[in-house]
């Protein structure tokens, strides 16, 4: 079979206004801050793991020969033992963070339980957390054993949806006297659902619950407020629009007035008053830092930096009006060049509701997914049973390259090409 066309396709309709968008687009520069390896690939997969930084390399090359080469045990007093706090203020812009709310430590995962668990210790009569049924399964799972280490009749409530859009309705039905906790991510994974995070913190307040918001899939992708949503708590991740690299470490959040109430329930000697007194009584420290828990990976923490100091020269606001842009152009360039091959919306309709990427369902998802990444140089990410999921990260994502990708995809299609393609699966999707 012989290649596919890759385009650009100028005669197709939508080009010259997507070329005008890109002429136009306040955020271009930022593109060229990123590494483009393989010029004909379109990278949609923001939502896994972001782009690299070009910056990064060299950075990374300085604190590997430098800080560890050469001056050794010494970079731990010059500047690594502060880091985490040091980039998790960098962070906090992004997210509405005050300065002391904001830390990186462990894995999204591990900052999930030890917030959610720390939650349920403040309010140990109530024995509840309300989640919803569009929640990341692992988040689900971290919560359930939250849950299950208070030893009782502790609980998660999974409020189901129509798997699009959030039940906020159900939600608010769900929060009353018995929960400590509503955990929700703020973007969902998989359709990209995008809560009201004001209104649902609102909500649990009311119920006298506290708030924890999951902003993995938001971070460096729409705004984020979390002090004047009044929000309690939040973890997110730094690897999908952050571009902080492979397994970079997660950032945590909590409200000033809230840290010296709770107690972080793994108790490492990074959190210890006095760490290097070696006491072996534990002395929780006071603040922000009381969340920390072992020594840091400082080699992936030194790689976040980049990619955040972009965002925020950018600023969350142009970014937003991007992303809202690729939206919408991606979604009527879809309705008239994908729909007729079986592709349906699987994100919410309204743009408001959406965060910065779109889910579409298709009954051979898995197989088109493949077929793209082999034969067609896209790469979106799939996720089960029949979503393929197009990440559009507004720093290095462009107009024409919606347009090409939307063209791929109806050509390949088109053309047959995913039915050669198995289902078997590959470790990662
Ligand atoms: C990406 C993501 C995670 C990742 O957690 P890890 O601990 O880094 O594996 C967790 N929750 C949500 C909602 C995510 O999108």
């Amino acid at each position: 079979m012989s290649r596919i066309d890759l385009g650009p396709f100028p005669a197709e309709p939508g080009y010259q206004e997507a070329v005008a968008l890109d002429g136009a687009d306040p955020l271009a520069r930022f593109r060229d801050r990123y590494l483009f390896a393989d010029d004909s690939l379109i990278y949609l997969d923001g939502n896994s793991l972001g782009r690299l930084p070009r910056g990064v390399p060299e950075r990374l090359g300085r604190v590997v020969e430098q800080e560890w080469g050469r001056r050794l045990i010494r970079s731990w007093n010059e500047g690594w033992w502060d880091l985490h706090v040091a980039v998790g203020e960098r962070i906090a812009p992004l997210i509405g963070a005050g300065p002391g709310e904001v830390i990186v430590s462990d894995s999204t995962s591990v900052n999930l339980y030890k917030l959610a668990l720390a939650g349920l210790q403040a309010l140990p009569e109530r024995a509840r957390i309300v989640t919803d049924d569009l929640n990341f399964p692992g988040d689900v799972y971290i919560l359930e054993a939250a849950a299950g280490a208070m030893g009782g009749e502790h609980e998660v409530v999974v409020v189901g949806s129509d798997g699009v859009e959030g039940p906020v309705p159900d939600l608010i039905d769900a929060l009353d006297e018995r929960v400590a906790l509503l955990s929700l991510s703020h973007t969902t994974f998989k359709s990209g659902y995008l809560y009201d995070m004001t209104r649902l913190t609102r909500a649990a307040h009311d119920a006298g619950a506290l708030a924890l918001w999951d902003l993995s899939h938001s971070v460096g992708a729409v705004p984020v407020d979390l002090e004047a949503s009044g929000a309690d708590l939040a973890v997110g991740c730094t690897y999908k629009y952050l571009s902080g690299g492979p397994g970079s470490p997660a950032f945590l959040y909590v409200r000033t007035a809230l840290q010296d109430r709770l107690r972080n329930p793994i108790t490492g000697w990074w959190g210890h008053r006095a760490p290097f007194q070696f006491d072996l009584r534990f002395d929780q420290t006071a603040g922000i830092r009381r969340f920390h828990t072992g020594t840091m990976p400082i080699l992936s923490l030194t790689a976040i930096e980049e990619g955040v100091s972009h965002l925020l020269e950018a600023g969350m606001e142009t970014v937003r009006e991007k992303s809202v842009a690729l939206g919408r152009f991606m979604v009527e360039q879809a309705a008239e060049f994908l729909t007729p091959f079986g592709f349906r919306l699987a994100s919410p309709a309204s743009v408001e509701a959406r965060g910065s990427h779109l889910a579409y369902s298709h009954a051979r998802a898995w197989a088109v997914t493949r077929a793209l990444a082999a034969e067609a140089e896209v790469i979106p990410d799939f996720r089960t049973p029949d979503s393929i999921r197009f990440g559009l990260a507004p720093l290095y994502v462009g107009f024409v390259d919606v347009h090409t990708a939307v063209q791929r995809v109806r050509r390949l299609v088109e053309e047959g090409r995913h039915l050669a393609c198995g289902e078997e699966r590959s470790t990662v999707t």
